[in-house]
């Protein structure tokens, strides 16, 4: 069979009832037999069956990826070489573009914006490190006369990539573009609700000429499979994006053998709106700061303040808005905003506003679980907005990861960057002013990773992302990625013609 053909059988085979594991180049079904059911939350209806790996497959997995870093080419290929596969990757998937969103809708009940934003900066991210890679090196430095000093940025090896469910496209790119750009092997654990898109981009890899073991997928419990990995005396680095309390878990268990840890959690991001703003420029931003993605992003933005002397029309607009969001058929470009991931997330989102509400808390809009006509069965929440919250509620303190914003007004600037900073989190922030020099102050005063200013979007290939405090440390996205990827060797050499004799002896 030619290549030609069988990319055409593969191409045709995306959607399937059954995904395999990939490990070694191969795709296998899981050592146990065991399988992992995948819903569709906008309709509840199973989409498919994904090999559930085991302990067992996350050794096999492992020794595969040792094997490839140790003893195989990838890492030793010409770095213009790499970039070149790395490009053929984003090649296939703009080819298979559409095939991508829709298993990304199927997977996840996202709306068909989000999920064609999301794949599409999925795609940019490889062309991105295809870029990057090439300039990435190391330093000559400033040593005595007689001595040369230079240093070599040297793939950090055995990587394990534990992904969450909100974005499982963007998330894998995010982690194993920059991993395999700098010659790393990677093992890959999705998130069990979501691993299709996952599973397809590992043998998209295979199919653009990553060489086997460099790249393995393997879906499966992050409570057993995950956790494995992460204590797996054979894996270098960790990272992991998801909830705080399980990045607090694995960066005590990978301390045990001092392996490099990235972790990109949880948020509770502040959207600080000033009475000089663009007001219908702020409005738009926020309602997409928070319900974009059906709220569940890490750097939604779940807490809004304004202004005092604003309040009132900034409110009756953003609550006009706020109800006028169309949820439905996620394929429906017309639809605004797609499904809760499943039943307990659900559950979850409203046991926060139910508590908001025991706590004294005013319902602006929204405010209860959703049926979309036609919809159901799947898991829908209603865009709500909360006030009269203050920052001893659990809905204001907590991370909701669902549609729902708190809000609560400010006096002056001083008073804005307390109550932004008054979180144990400190992933993303936005602020909207007129004002560019207020602007800047704040964004110096805020304690995130990312300030967003005047403007809805938190990153693109390029921009650093990553947290403050308890929402982690590293940062993914960007060049400095690549260095967490890597290890800095240092090379100091004397080229002078008298021995050296420190000693003196
Ligand atoms: P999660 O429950 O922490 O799970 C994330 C991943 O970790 C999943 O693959 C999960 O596997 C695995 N896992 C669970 N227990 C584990 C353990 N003991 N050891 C190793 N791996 C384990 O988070 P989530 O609910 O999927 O995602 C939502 C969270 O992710 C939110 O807090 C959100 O803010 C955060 N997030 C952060 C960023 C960022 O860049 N900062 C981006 C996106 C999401 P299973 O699926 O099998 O449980």
């Amino acid at each position: 069979m030619s290549t030609t053909q069988e990319i055409k059988v593969e191409q045709a085979a995306m959607k399937r009832d059954f995904y395999h594991l990939i490990i070694n180049g191969e795709k296998i079904k899981s050592s146990s037999d065991e399988t992992i059911k995948v819903y569709n939350p906008a309709t509840g209806e199973l989409v498919a069956e994904v090999a559930k790996a085991s302990k067992e497959d996350a050794d096999r997995a492992v020794s595969a990826a040792r094997e490839a870093f140790d003893n195989g080419k990838w890492k030793k290929y010409p770095v213009g070489r790499r970039a070149q596969v790395l490009n053929k990757i984003a090649s296939i998937m703009r080819a298979r573009f559409n095939e991508l969103v829709e298993l990304e809708i199927l997977d996840t009940g996202k709306s068909i914006h989000a999920a064609q934003g999301q794949v599409m900066q999925a795609i940019e991210d490889f062309e991105f490190y295809a870029g990057a890679i090439v300039g990435h090196r190391g330093t000559v430095n400033n040593v005595p006369e007689q001595f040369h000093n230079y240093t070599e940025k040297e793939p950090v090896g055995v990587c394990a990539q534990i992904t969450p469910w909100n974005y499982p496209m963007m998330m894998a790119a995010w982690k194993v573009a920059p991993a395999i750009a700098v010659g790393c092997s990677v093992i890959v654990k999705p998130a069990s609700l979501t691993p299709l898109t996952t599973i397809i981009l590992g043998e998209i890899c295979l199919e653009a000429g990553v060489p086997a073991g460099v790249v393995n997928i393997i879906p499966g419990s992050g409570a057993e499979v995950g956790d494995y990995l992460v204590g797996h005396p054979q894996v270098d680095k960790v990272a992991f994006t998801g909830s705080t309390p399980i990045g607090k878990d694995i960066m005590a268990k990978a301390s045990q053998s001092l392996k490099r840890v990235t972790l990109e959690l949880g948020g509770k991001s502040p959207n600080l709106v000033f009475n000089d703003a663009d007001i219908d420029a702020a409005v738009d931003g926020s309602l997409f700061g928070i319900f974009y993605n059906s709220g569940q992003s890490c750097e939604a933005r779940s807490r809004l303040y304004v202004q005092e002397d604003i309040y009132e029309e900034f409110m009756s607009k953003f609550v006009q808005k706020a109800k006028a969001i169309k949820l439905g058929d996620p394929f429906d470009k017309g639809t605004h905003m797609g499904a809760i991931i499943d039943q307990r997330q659900l559950d979850t989102i409203d046991s926060y506003v139910k508590s908001a509400v025991e706590d004294g808390a005013e319902i602006l809009a929204g405010g209860h679980v959703a049926k979309p006509e036609g919809f159901e069965n799947g898991f829908w929440y209603e865009p709500t907005v909360i006030a009269n919250v203050n920052h001893d509620m659990k809905a204001v303190k907590e991370e909701i990861f669902g549609p729902v914003v708190v809000v609560m007004k400010f006096k002056d600037e001083k008073e804005a960057i307390k109550l932004a900073n008054d979180t144990e989190y400190g992933l993303g922030s936005a602020v909207w002013t007129k004002d560019g020099a207020k602007a800047t102050r704040v964004a110096n005063g805020i304690q995130a990773g990312i300030v967003m200013v005047n403007c809805p979007f938190s990153a693109f290939p390029g921009t650093p992302f990553g947290g403050y405090k308890q929402s982690g440390f590293g940062r993914e996205l960007s060049i400095e990625s690549l260095d967490l990827y890597t290890e800095t060797k240092s090379i100091l050499s004397y080229y002078g013609s008298r021995p050296l004799n420190p000693l003196g002896v």
